[in-house]
Parts: structure tokens; C-alpha cells; sequence
């Protein structure tokens, strides 16, 4: 592609902005030199307070992976441009970017996923341009998990109302604010009809309220394999955490890979952008590395602060840079052409108000959804209607049925089934499931009764006395609507 010589217009705005730097581990500092460069060239008004984080901090002891020091940076910025920091393996305790996310309430992951000039991939030429909006601290991702027996290990898949509100408005006033029309709601709801499928009652609650965006619903593996086919048919997809993670991934690859792959996490009072590869550490320290990811994340942060000018001309002498294909780092340039990160940002700063014939989207300010606006549904009738008890033993269903119905004999609950990963075991149905050590045991009020915890609490005193129980789920009922789903074969 040919290149235009217009210069853009330079109006940045007239205030400072601070911003704290997290160079991080393996390449990161090298790729945070670059941007850092660049943006002073291009006369970004930001002033820089550095900060650390990563595999140094977790040497020195601190669990999180992640200093006081930094955490008050952080607070007192609300911006935050980070590289990436190494998960070390045999010590440290959490991940220091789930620290950082979860501590600041970071709850929404965009990845713009668009075709770049001179990154040829299979998929060159489609036209490439969509954004995946990932729900970033809920789901399997609360990481809560326990070892039910020694051999049954458990993670619980956390869904919330507001989470899911907040990040679909959140991806409806993205759609809006990049003068985008089509928001998909991926989901897993035709099997996990409450989690997966709270995102899904909510989108549709919501979205007639964004008249000039067209909502649909898509099944996630349909969404996966569409990407993969048709990838120019998306224009913003909308998932819950580990659905978003996959296809945000997936789709990385579509256009060249995490390499290339920008991110911005944001929430309500912090903002923070890194690129989506990791530290890199074979090519650390050897001016080998591309700043690609880092410096299109950068953009996103300009942005972000409405400083549309400068993201506007640091992104267009990117795109020129890369559509002339001179002066490439080695992971994108042609064969034997590569040169150093050093050498690739200056021919960036080089190229500093010129305009690639790759045009810009017309960005307006993104206006985030309010946390006291999103609603949080009450019941007003809300009725204990039962009991599951997770039991480990080796015995037959059959057997645990009958040791059951003889301690329970007399209260106020009557077995219902019994089930084994899932599938309804007691009463037999036809199959013939694969069983572990791991049965649960759904007990039913036969009654209704105004203590029902007082009848539970009686109940497992009854159970504790011949069965090892490590696991109870109360069953409700939320205005008459079932708050738990049916066993397979249940009936
Ligand atoms: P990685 O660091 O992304 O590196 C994988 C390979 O991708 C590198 O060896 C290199 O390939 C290439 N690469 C990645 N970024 C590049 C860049 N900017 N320029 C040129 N080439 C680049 O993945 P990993 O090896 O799985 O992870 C290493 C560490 O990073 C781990 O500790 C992991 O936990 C951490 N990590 C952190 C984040 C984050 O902070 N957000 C994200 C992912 C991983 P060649 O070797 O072929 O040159």
C-alpha cells in the first residue's frame, strides 16, 4: 500500500496527565522505552511515575507480586501503562496482573482485534475490524476452588447481575462510541442456563435501550468457529471471563498474533492498558523486541484520557511505518530484514504526522456506565425449598439411598434423587454412568415451613452421624422461579 504525506494536526490537550509506568519483566522495560520515547517525540503531555511490579517484587517476598508503593501510584493516577509481568513458577504467591486487576475493580478487557497493513496473515484483505469486550474478574476467574474428595476438585462459576450489566452496557456504549452497530452476546446458555445464561436475560434486557445498535445472541462455540470463517462479520462481541479469554486469543491470531495484541482494562476509578504478549524472556535484553503491542495499547490509553489527537497521530506513524515495511522488527519483517527495537522507534518517531492510507475510526469519548445506575433485582418472595448434600463414599447408589431414607425417617425432608457428575443415578435411570467417590443427595421439604434452617441444621445432624459430607447447597426458589437447575434425568 501507496502512503500519504498529510501531516495530522497537533492540538493535544493543554494539562498535564500522570500516568504510572509499570515496566515489568523479560522485554518489558525495552518496550516501555520505546513508547515512552515515542510519545515524548510526538508531544503527548504525560508525565510518568514510575513503578514496579512482577518477578523482583515476588523475589523480595511481597505475595501479590505487587508493592504499597505501587498500589498508592495506582490510586492516585487511575492510569496505569503496563508491560508485562512474569507469573514466576516454584514461588510467589497470586498472578501480579489478577492482583492488579482484582484490586482495582478492573472489569471490563478490551481487545480490538483489526487487519494491520504489512502483518500479513491467512486472513489478510477480510477487512478485519472488531473488538472483543471481556467480563475481567468474574466467572471461573474469582478462583474459588476446593478439593471436594481427594480425587474431585471443584471450581465455582461465579455470575452476577451487575457484573454482567456493567459490562454490557459497558459494550453497548463501545459500540456507540467507535460509531460501531453490531453487538454480539456470546454465551454458554443453552447448557449453564443461570451463569452463562444471566449474561444472556441481561442483554436482552438491556439492549433495547441502545437503539442504534444491533444486539444478537450467539451460542460461544458458534462464535468461535464463525470467527475463524467469517471474522469480518463482527463488528463487538461481548463474553463472560474464560469465553472472552479463549476467543480474545483466538481472535489475536486472526490478524498476527499476540505479538501485535493490545489491551485495555478498565473500571471505575482505574484504567489500566498492557500489551497481551508476556516477558518474552529469550529475546529480554537483546533489542530484539517488537513495541508494536505495547505502543497500540498506548493508543488505546490516549484515548481513553481524550487526547484523540495524539492517539490519532502516534497510530497513524505506526500504520505507516508498518505499511512501508522498512525498518521492521524481526518477528514481523520480512526474512532477513529485521532490525532492532532501537532502530524500529526511530523510524516510528520518523514518521510522526504522516498519514497511512489506513484510516482511523471516527472514536467519540466513551461514556462508562455509572455503578449506582446498574440494577440489582430483589425478590420480593423467597423461599427455602430444599436441601443438596454432597456425600463421598464408595458405596452403590442404591445403598446410600437406603442408608439416607433410614437416618432421615421422621424429618422434615424425603430424598428426591441422587446423582453422580450430574447425571441422576438414584432412582436408577437407563445407562450406565461411569461413578466416582462424589454423589449429590437432593433432599425436598415435603412441607412448607417457616424455619427451614432450623430443619436443615437437623437434617445434616442426621446425615453427619453415618455419611462424610464435605458440600451443601440450599435450594430457593426466587418468586416462584427455581433457583437451581435438574439433574440429568431428573425429572
Ligand atoms: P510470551 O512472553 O508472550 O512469549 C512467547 C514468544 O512470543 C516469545 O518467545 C517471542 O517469540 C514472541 N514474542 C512475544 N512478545 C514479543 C514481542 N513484543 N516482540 C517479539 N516477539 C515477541 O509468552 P510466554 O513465553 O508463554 O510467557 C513468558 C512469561 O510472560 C511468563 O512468565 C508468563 O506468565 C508471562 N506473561 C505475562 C503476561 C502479562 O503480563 N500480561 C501475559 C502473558 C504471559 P520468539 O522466541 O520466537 O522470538
Amino acid at each position: 500500500m501507496d502512503v500519504l504525506s498529510k501531516s495530522v494536526g497537533t492540538v493535544f490537550p493543554a494539562t498535564q496527565t500522570t500516568i504510572t509506568a509499570i515496566a515489568g519483566d523479560g522485554i518489558g522495560p525495552e518496550v516501555m522505552r520505546a513508547v515512552q520515547r515515542i510519545l515524548a517525540a510526538a508531544g503527548a503531555m504525560i508525565t510518568w511515575e514510575e513503578a514496579e511490579a512482577g518477578a523482583e517484587v515476588f523475589r523480595r517476598g511481597i505475595a501479590s507480586g505487587v508493592p504499597q508503593d505501587t498500589l498508592d501510584s495506582i490510586a492516585r493516577t487511575g492510569l496505569v501503562l503496563k508491560g508485562p509481568l512474569e507469573t514466576p513458577v516454584g514461588f510467589g504467591g497470586k498472578s501480579a496482573n489478577v492482583t492488579l486487576r482484582k484490586f482495582f475493580e478492573l472489569y471490563a478487557n478490551i481487545r480490538p482485534v483489526r487487519e494491520l497493513p504489512g502483518i500479513t496473515t491467512p486472513f489478510s484483505g477480510r477487512g478485519i475490524d472488531l473488538v472483543i469486550v471481556r467480563e475481567n474478574v468474574e466467572d471461573l476467574y474469582t478462583g474459588i476452588e476446593h478439593m471436594q474428595t481427594a480425587g474431585a476438585a471443584q471450581c465455582l462459576k461465579l455470575i452476577t447481575e451487575p457484573g454482567s450489566e456493567r459490562i454490557i452496557r459497558l459494550a453497548f456504549a463501545l459500540t456507540q462510541a467507535e460509531a460501531r452497530s453490531r453487538l454480539v452476546c456470546a454465551t454458554k446458555a443453552n447448557i449453564m442456563k443461570m451463569t452463562e445464561g444471566m449474561m444472556k436475560r441481561v442483554f436482552e434486557r438491556v439492549s433495547p435501550e441502545y437503539a442504534s445498535v444491533t444486539p444478537t445472541h450467539m451460542i460461544i462455540d458458534n462464535c468461535a468457529h464463525q470467527l475463524v470463517i467469517a471474522p469480518e462479520q463482527f463488528d463487538v462481541i461481548v463474553a463472560t471471563n474464560m469465553n472472552g479469554d479463549i476467543i480474545s486469543d483466538l481472535a489475536a491470531g486472526l490478524v498476527g498474533g499476540l505479538g501485535v495484541a493490545q489491551s485495555a482494562n478498565i473500571g471505575d476509578s482505574a484504567a489500566m492498558f498492557e500489551a497481551v504478549h508476556g516477558s518474552a524472556p529469550q529475546i529480554a535484553g537483546k533489542d530484539l523486541a517488537n513495541p508494536t503491542a505495547l505502543l497500540l495499547s498506548t493508543v488505546m490509553m490516549l484515548r481513553h484520557i481524550r487526547d484523540f489527537t495524539a492517539a490519532e497521530k502516534v497510530e497513524q506513524a505506526l500504520l505507516v511505518t508498518l505499511e512501508e515495511g522498512r525498518n521492521l522488527t524481526g518477528d514481523v519483517a520480512p526474512k532477513g530484514t529485521g532490525v532492532g527495537t532501537t532502530a524500529f522507534t526511530e523510524q516510528v518517531i520518523a514518521n510522526l504526522g504522516r498519514v497511512s492510507r489506513y484510516p482511523s475510526r471516527q472514536y467519540q469519548p466513551l461514556q462508562m456506565p455509572v455503578w449506582p445506575d446498574v440494577v440489582w433485582h430483589r425478590p420480593t418472595l423467597h423461599e427455602t425449598v430444599g436441601l443438596d448434600v454432597f456425600v463421598e463414599t464408595d458405596a452403590a447408589p442404591e445403598a446410600l439411598a437406603a442408608s439416607l431414607q433410614a437416618v432421615i425417617g421422621g424429618s422434615a425432608f424425603t430424598l428426591k434423587m441422587i446423582e453422580n457428575r450430574g447425571a441422576q443415578v438414584w432412582p436408577a435411570r437407563t445407562g450406565k454412568p461411569f461413578l466416582v467417590d462424589l454423589f449429590r443427595c437432593r433432599f425436598m421439604l415435603s412441607a412448607p415451613t417457616g424455619n427451614a434452617d432450623a430443619e436443615i441444621a437437623q437434617l445434616i445432624g442426621r446425615i453427619s452421624a453415618g455419611h462424610h459430607w464435605m458440600h451443601l447447597e440450599k435450594l430457593q426458589r426466587f418468586d416462584g422461579v427455581d433457583g437451581y437447575t435438574l439433574a440429568q434425568g431428573e425429572n
